[in-house]
């Protein structure tokens, strides 16, 4: 997906376009001026779909500082991505959850 893609999604209150130097850019140089701001691609984006607890609290903290955060979240819900930090938040079998659970960790309620 093109990142304006995602960036569209943002409401930047109909003030042009984002940043105000993209006008100017070529599709591929403006891909990446906003490479350059998000953090998922500026570190390895594995973190984002981490099984230790840690790292994934790392990837939702990363995440807050990101500018495209409102729209990945929302695209990640309509999406119903199957697992990963999206948006700042977890996600698993496409519902987001409040935290991740390591591998062979028993059920909390147990399995009609
Ligand atoms: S909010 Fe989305 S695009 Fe931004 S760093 Fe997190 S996963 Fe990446």
């Amino acid at each position: 997906m093109r990142l304006t893609t995602l960036l569209d999604t943002l409401n930047n209150g109909g003030n042009g376009p984002w940043p105000p130097e993209a006008s100017t850019l070529t599709d591929p140089e403006f891909d990446l001026v906003i490479s350059s701001l998000i953090p998922c691609r500026q570190n390895d984006a594995e973190l984002w779909f981490a099984e230790r607890e840690s790292e994934v609290e790392q990837a939702k903290a990363l995440c807050r500082a990101c500018p495209v955060r409102e729209g990945c979240l929302a695209g990640a819900v309509d999406r119903r991505e199957p697992w990963g930090v999206w948006g700042g938040e977890v996600f698993v079998d496409g519902v987001v959850v409040p935290r991740k659970r390591g591998r062979g960790r028993p059920r909390k309620v147990a399995a009609a």
